[in-house]
């Protein structure tokens, strides 16, 4: 696992994007300025979306030309836009010569949602997820994640977003200290300013970094469970074999606490004739039985080259009756933006896969 930033390239400008309060103090003392000017710089560039040291004025002539000497402000290029009939915008951005990742912005009538990337690819090989097919580079740089957003509050205007979800390209909390960076610059009034309730980890279940996680930031968990049972959960979440669903859950506990009104939101796709029938979802409510959590069915969005087909309305709507039934507050994603390959399990962006994945599966 990643434990520590990427580092910066020798030589090159240091990108002060991805730079939370911590680390933007850290730097100014390094450079004998007084701490302060943090929170001055999380401003211009995070709440005013300014690129351009020359333009902060309230800082000295000398500190901007001399911030403008040896650092930078890099966020992602947009290299193609998509807008679906219901509204919702996706963005492939390119992060370096190779590799794009894409970003998703989901307007609703009271809130609208960023989804975000956290890696180049995914080193998971989740059987039903389109990213999996495309095996994995890199981890995003703290920059490159936040820069996402960044890019999306200079696209769309301050505040139009009001949510952000780690559901994108990746495994987050495999890529643990740049992803916790972009999420306190995310909550940090000094920049976002979003409320923690209002930003979403989505994780298929790194149980270690699950239980790192609590001990740093407090945000929304959505876990990717899929299955009710061990067998077939190793099936379609390979990383099950690893963490099996007792040690998921029991992390999932321990990290929203006692706080009654903390849920973990369970996130369940609707595969055919897989995980969907009357008998997955009561065995649903008993493994749920031990978590104070809500479900969210996702119909499976289809993608070329899969094999699996997506539950019919019918039988995802009487899987949802029968935990309904059971007292379980559960919800079916609304599909958005199927139309641009920007739902769930779609997004693809461009990976020069180091795993090899697409070879071996092309070779059968
Ligand atoms: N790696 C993290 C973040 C991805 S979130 C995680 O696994 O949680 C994206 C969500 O969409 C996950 O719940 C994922 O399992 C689900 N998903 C993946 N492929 C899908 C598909 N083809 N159709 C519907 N949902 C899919």
């Amino acid at each position: 696992m990643n434990s520590a930033p990427e580092p910066a390239n020798l030589g090159a400008k240091v990108n002060l994007l991805g730079l939370d309060l911590k680390a933007l103090e850290a730097f100014c003392v390094e450079r004998s300025e007084r701490p302060f000017r943090a929170a001055q710089l999380l401003q211009w560039i995070h709440q005013r979306g300014i690129a351009d040291f020359d333009q902060m004025s309230n800082l000295s002539k000398a500190l901007r030309v001399a911030l403008e000497a040896d650092c930078e402000i890099a966020p992602p290029v947009i290299v193609r836009e998509q807008r679906s009939k219901d509204g919702t915008c996706k963005w492939v951005m390119k992060t370096d010569a190779e590799n794009q990742v894409e970003t998703v912005f989901i307007p609703e009538e009271s809130r609208g949602t960023l989804c975000i990337s956290s890696q180049v690819g995914c080193a998971l090989e989740c059987t039903f997820c389109s990213t999996a097919q495309q095996g994995f580079n890199r981890n995003l740089t703290a920059a490159e994640i936040i820069g996402q957003l960044w890019v999306a509050q200079r696209e769309l205007g301050v505040g139009a977003v009001t949510n952000v979800v780690l559901m994108g390209m990746g495994e987050p909390l495999l890529n643990f200290n740049n992803v916790v960076a972009a999420i306190n610059l995310m909550l940090d009034d000094h920049a976002y300013g979003l409320s923690k309730r209002r930003v979403t980890l989505s994780t298929s279940g790194v149980v270690p970094a699950l239980e790192r996680l609590a001990d740093v930031v407090d945000v929304s968990l959505a876990v990717s469970l899929h299955a009710p049972t061990d067998a077939l959960r190793d099936e379609l979440v390979p990383i099950n074999r690893k963490y099996p669903i007792q040690q998921l859950l029991a992390a999932c506990r321990r990290y929203i606490g006692q706080d009654p009104r903390r849920k973990v939101t369970i996130e369940y796709v609707m595969l055919d004739g897989i995980n969907d029938s009357p008998l997955h979802a009561r065995q649903l409510v008993r493994v749920l039985s031990q978590l104070r959590s809500k479900v969210n069915l996702i119909p499976f969005n289809p993608f070329p080259g899969s094999d699996y087909r997506c539950s019919a309305r019918e039988t995802i709507q009487r899987f949802s009756d029968i935990l309904q039934a059971a007292g379980l507050v559960t919800t079916i994603r609304k599909t958005r933006g199927d139309d641009i390959d920007a739902a769930c399990g779609q997004l693809v962006g461009q990976v020069t896969d180091k795993t090899r994945r697409t070879i071996r599966l092309s070779a059968g």
